[in-house]
């Protein structure tokens, strides 16, 4: 048994006893984002049941599995997710797979839930000029592509390198662009749990839809706060 094991159970015992509050068991570190808007709120694109889902089961694991993973260790548990990711290779062994699946499943969800939310929006400014640099042909067919590519499990990612150049790339799992130190913009959920109830296996379908919910707004922001 670790140590903070030991702590947590004679904590727990003191509760169980009623000679401390439970104020007094430390909250576990990570947890899930408020959801800035309704569940239904980006119908008909992406129904009410599949975000409920999506958020209160499926991010709520990821949450609760990087917090199992953490426990024993106080370090850990003081850093941010992102930071987690951007070193982890530095991370002990025995817990590197749990962080990257967990701890990007807990950032990438956290991310997607925010750059959802507005219907009708377009890329503006520094962003928009540097898709429409990057992408000639149109960036819009290549998130599609990307997303499209992307094989069993997995995100398309528009995320950001040095000097604010761009990436759209299809990421398996829950990896996170962090891992190859880039900056994530907006990511695209691509596993079936994102979309099956409504779309099943549709997933051009789908990728249209979120297309038409995706607040732009937000996005370019975040690429105008990344190139200073
Ligand atoms: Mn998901």
């Amino acid at each position: 048994m670790k140590p903070n094991d030991i702590d947590r159970r004679s904590v727990l015992a003191a509760i169980a006893a009623g000679s401390l509050a439970p104020s007094g068991l430390a909250a576990p570190p990570f947890s899930l984002p408020k959801l800035g808007y309704a569940y239904d709120a980006l119908e008909p694109y992406i129904d009410a049941r599949t975000m409920e889902i999506h958020y209160s089961r499926h991010h709520q694991a990821y949450v609760n599995n990087l917090n199992q993973a953490v426990a024993s260790s106080p370090k850990l548990s003081s850093m941010t997710v992102e930071k987690l990711l951007e070193g982890l290779d530095t991370l002990p062994a025995d817990i590197r797979t749990a962080i990257r699946n967990n701890g990007g499943g807990h950032a990438n969800h956290s991310l997607f839930w925010r750059v959802l939310g507005r219907k009708g929006s377009q890329p503006k400014g520094k962003l928009r000029a540097a898709l429409e640099k990057t992408y000639p042909s149109g960036w819009e067919p290549r998130i599609r592509e990307v997303a499209m590519s992307a094989f069993g499990s997995g995100w398309a990612w528009l995320s950001s390198g040095e000097h604010g150049s761009l990436f759209l790339e299809p990421y398996p799992n829950q990896d996170s662009p962090l891992l190859r130190h880039k900056t994530p913009l907006l990511g695209i959920d691509v596993w079936e749990h994102a979309y099956y109830l409504k779309y099943q296996n549709r997933r051009a379908e789908y990728l249209a839809a979120i297309l038409q919910v995706i607040d732009w707004d937000f996005v370019s922001a975040r690429y105008e706060e990344v190139v200073g």
